[in-house]
């Protein structure tokens, strides 16, 4: 038997006992020696992303030690693994691409439609494993699961060129990670935060400028905050992480023509912005989602080479999982919070 988190339908988490799941043949069984709290657990517990079915363990951020494989693998008891947490086909169009992260046969995501990484054991494919540099400690490998290789994919895809500039809104789990992806790609980053503690924390983690800018003062103000630090150019690139209205709107006013606005997770706010404000500008919009498991790779690389690290704000022993939980709620964290079952 073993002990996980567990989210049950009248949306009660609790730890609890079942079986340790046998890995099938392509699986390996990974014991978790750490995994990540994030903010989007928290959508779960709310009911706005809904398991199927209930209950199901959560967390889907996982590092942890091979301890048995099931057929035709190529892993061996005892290696250190990061869990990719997007399950894939693998022979889809979008896999083929080299675009898993959006899989057309959608097998599922591990703690948020199937058992996740909040547990002592995990079966998973071993195309989800990805070795973990031995440079590279558990927690950090495994909030690189989610935040780091999100930030790798965002910043991939945003296009920044070394010497560009890049605006990071929004200092949080994954925009403290971004400012360190762009920082690797080459470029300037002006961190844009609601407290001068995660303005801080950018400017300590590869930022070169920092700019807070309080919910109650609003956004309005961005703009020329952006191109007074640019000398009226504004920024090539703007990573949008706080999803308002409002941010979205300030965040393309940030933009220097031909710049690239980027959408980065989930919003259910709309983006209001005038058609010219994107075409006399030639203005891109990109979009991005998780990350592909060659993604997770780079995070892993760059945190091997003391490129990409992660401020780990709280160890919790799996038990704690509620009071990890209840923290990111009242926006008490600053970095990361892991539960710690190694
Ligand atoms: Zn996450
Ligand atoms: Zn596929």
């Amino acid at each position: 038997m073993m002990r996980a988190a567990r989210i049950f339908e009248d949306l009660s988490l609790r730890v609890d006992e079942l079986a340790v799941p046998a890995p099938g043949p392509g699986e390996a069984l990974v014991r978790i020696q750490a995994a990540g709290v994030c903010g989007t657990d928290l959508h779960i517990l709310d009911g706005m992303i809904k398991p199927d079915p209930y209950p199901m363990t959560i967390g889907h951020e996982a590092a942890g030690v091979v301890e048995a494989v099931g057929g035709g693998t190529a892993l061996s008891p005892g290696d250190r693994v990061a869990v990719y947490n997007k399950l894939f086909c693998g022979a889809c169009e979008q896999c083929l691409s080299g675009r898993n992260n959006i899989c057309d046969r959608e097998p599922g995501q591990l703690g948020f439609n199937t058992d996740g990484g909040d547990a002592e054991y995990v079966a998973v494919p071993e195309r989800n494993l990805v070795p973990i540099p031995a440079s590279v400690d558990f927690a950090t490998a495994a909030v690189l699961t989610c935040a780091g290789m999100t930030a790798v994919h965002a910043t991939k895809l945003s296009g920044l060129r070394l010497g560009g500039t890049a605006v990071v809104d929004g200092i949080g789990g994954v925009g403290i990670l971004v400012v360190q992806a762009a920082r690797a790609a080459g470029a300037r980053v002006i961190a844009v935060a609601d407290s001068a503690e995660k303005r801080d924390l950018a400017l300590s983690h590869g930022a070169t400028d920092g700019v807070v800018i309080s919910e109650a003062q609003g956004y309005g103000e961005l703009p020329a905050a952006v191109r007074e630090l640019t000398a009226g150019r504004g920024a090539d690139v703007f990573f949008e992480l706080v999803g308002t209205t409002d941010t979205m709107t300030a965040g393309v006013r940030c933009l220097a023509k031909g710049g690239t606005f980027v959408a980065t997770g989930y919003t259910d706010q709309p983006l209001n912005v005038h058609p010219i404000e994107f075409i006399l500008s030639e203005t891109s919009l990109v979009s991005t989602v998780a990350a592909t498991r060659l993604d997770l790779e780079a995070a892993l690389g760059l945190a091997a080479s003391g490129a990409m690290s992660v401020p780990i704000a709280g160890r919790y022993p799996l038990d704690g999982v509620q009071d990890a939980l209840s923290a990111l709620r009242r926006r008490a964290v600053l970095g990361r919070q892991i539960l710690d079952l190694g």
